[in-house]
């Protein structure tokens, strides 16, 4: 029977029903510390990226062994400071931060602000310089390279709406040099989320550096340099690098430059944490294929359908020695045919109210669930050896009936 850490996950589906995601703070916990490990010998901060999954326990997780955030919207820094991570610890990051988001960060006296335009610059400043302060900033580049991940989340070519192009960070760099509300630290770059290569983190690690040196040489002082996040993990066949080589490169490429480094790694700290849990309602034979209609759908994990994603999926109970797999849909309730997340996929014999979970779920899974069809929202659980505590609930019927307001006119 699968277990995360000392709980079975079929104790707590009894518990608190499916679908439900789960979290082992031992992995969390293990993989941060194996990241720290890689960058123990460089001047490097890790700000764990919130956007991965958000749940409060989860950052707390991380921010108690000594992880900042990244955040990318005031809703994340909210979500951060609640947790626990210092401001000082906290990174800015997005390609939309109204003047409002601007302000509470300032207020809040966050570590960095990745700004992405000249736009964005002069609005930050003209916050900053109202509230009498100066803006730390770091200026996201587009560094023009493929990460050769899947297009959507590609974040790194120059036709990508993020960061300030390559060709024009040298006026952008003296542009905020100029601005009173800003503080010009060093430079950003994120160019994609699951990478699992390292020659475009080589190439865009090594443009940054070359451009640190221009500006040096033009008289712009930068001290630091934000690396992103992106390194992939193994959902099905994949080699991500490992953290040692990932390591190596930024060693290579910052080497001689005296910079403070931040990284900013989201789905490689928690994604191989997490399932998602759900039981199968049924088993249905079609002319030409074979289907089983899970309890949890797109609106649950939506990476399958909207990244084309493969997920491990395990039954929870070991099949017999004997039982031979055969290919089957496995496919969600909502009408939708998007609502798949495996084709043909091989396991072995299952029934209706047999579990399920789909592995790697850790990152961008409860982040990204919505209510679509009126679904109730998932619940997420955390474990730590043998106890468990539900960290988000499930919401009620009700609950989620009261979201709603009716106009005056139709009371
Ligand atoms: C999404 C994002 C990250 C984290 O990406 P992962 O692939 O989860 O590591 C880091 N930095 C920025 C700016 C991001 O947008």
């Amino acid at each position: 029977m699968l277990a995360a850490e000392g709980v079975p996950l079929a104790q707590i589906a009894a518990d608190i029903g499916t679908p439900f995601y789960c979290y082992a703070s031992g992995a969390i916990e293990a993989q941060y510390r194996r990241y720290a490990e890689a960058f123990a010998d460089q001047d490097a901060r890790i700000h764990y990226a919130v956007k991965a999954n958000h749940n409060l326990a989860v950052i707390r997780t991380l921010a108690r062994l000594g992880a900042g955030a990244d955040v990318v919207s005031e809703g994340e820094l909210r979500r951060a400071l609640a947790a626990g991570v210092p401001p000082d610890r906290i990174v800015f990051s997005g390609v939309g931060k109204t003047r409002e988001e601007l302000a509470f960060a300032l207020a809040r006296g966050i570590h960095q602000i990745n700004v992405e335009s000249e736009p964005e610059l002069e609005a930050l400043s003209e916050v900053a310089s109202s509230m009498g302060l100066r803006a730390p900033v770091a200026l996201r580049v587009n560094p023009d390279v493929d990460a050769r991940t899947h297009a959507k989340i590609s974040t790194g070519k120059k036709e990508n709406k993020f960061g300030i192009d390559l060709g024009l960070v040298h006026a952008s760099a003296k542009r905020a040099a100029g601005l009173p509300g800003i503080a010009l630290e060093g430079l950003a770059v994120h160019i994609g989320s699951q990478l699992t290569d390292l020659a475009p983190y080589r190439l865009a690690f090594s443009r940054l550096a070359e451009l640190v040196r221009e500006l040096r040489a033009e008289g712009v002082g930068l001290r630091r340099l934000d690396l992103g996040g992106g390194l992939g993990i193994a959902y099905r066949d994949e080699t991500p690098p490992s953290l040692a080589d990932y390591a190596a490169i930024v060693r290579d490429a910052t080497r001689g430059l005296d910079l403070a480094l931040s990284l900013e790694p989201g789905r490689a700290l928690v994604g191989s944490a997490g399932v998602l849990v759900a039981r199968i309602i049924y088993r249905k034979a079609g002319a030409t294929r074979s289907f089983l209609v899970l309890d949890a759908a797109m609106n649950d994990l939506i990476r399958p359908a909207l990244y084309e994603a493969w997920h491990e999926i395990v039954p929870l109970a070991e099949p017999r020695p004997d039982a031979e797999s055969m290919p089957v849909d496995v496919v969600g309730p909502v009408c939708e045919s998007g609502d798949t997340f495996a084709t043909s996929r091989m396991l072995p014999p299952l029934a209706a109210g047999d579990l399920l979970a789909f592995l790697s779920a850790g990152a961008y899974g409860a982040v990204m669930s919505s209510s679509y069809n009126s679904r109730r929202l998932v619940p997420e659980v955390l474990v730590r050896g043998e106890s468990f505590a539900v960290v988000r609930p499930r919401p009620t019927f009700d609950e989620m009936l009261s979201q709603d307001a009716m106009p005056d006119w139709l009371r």
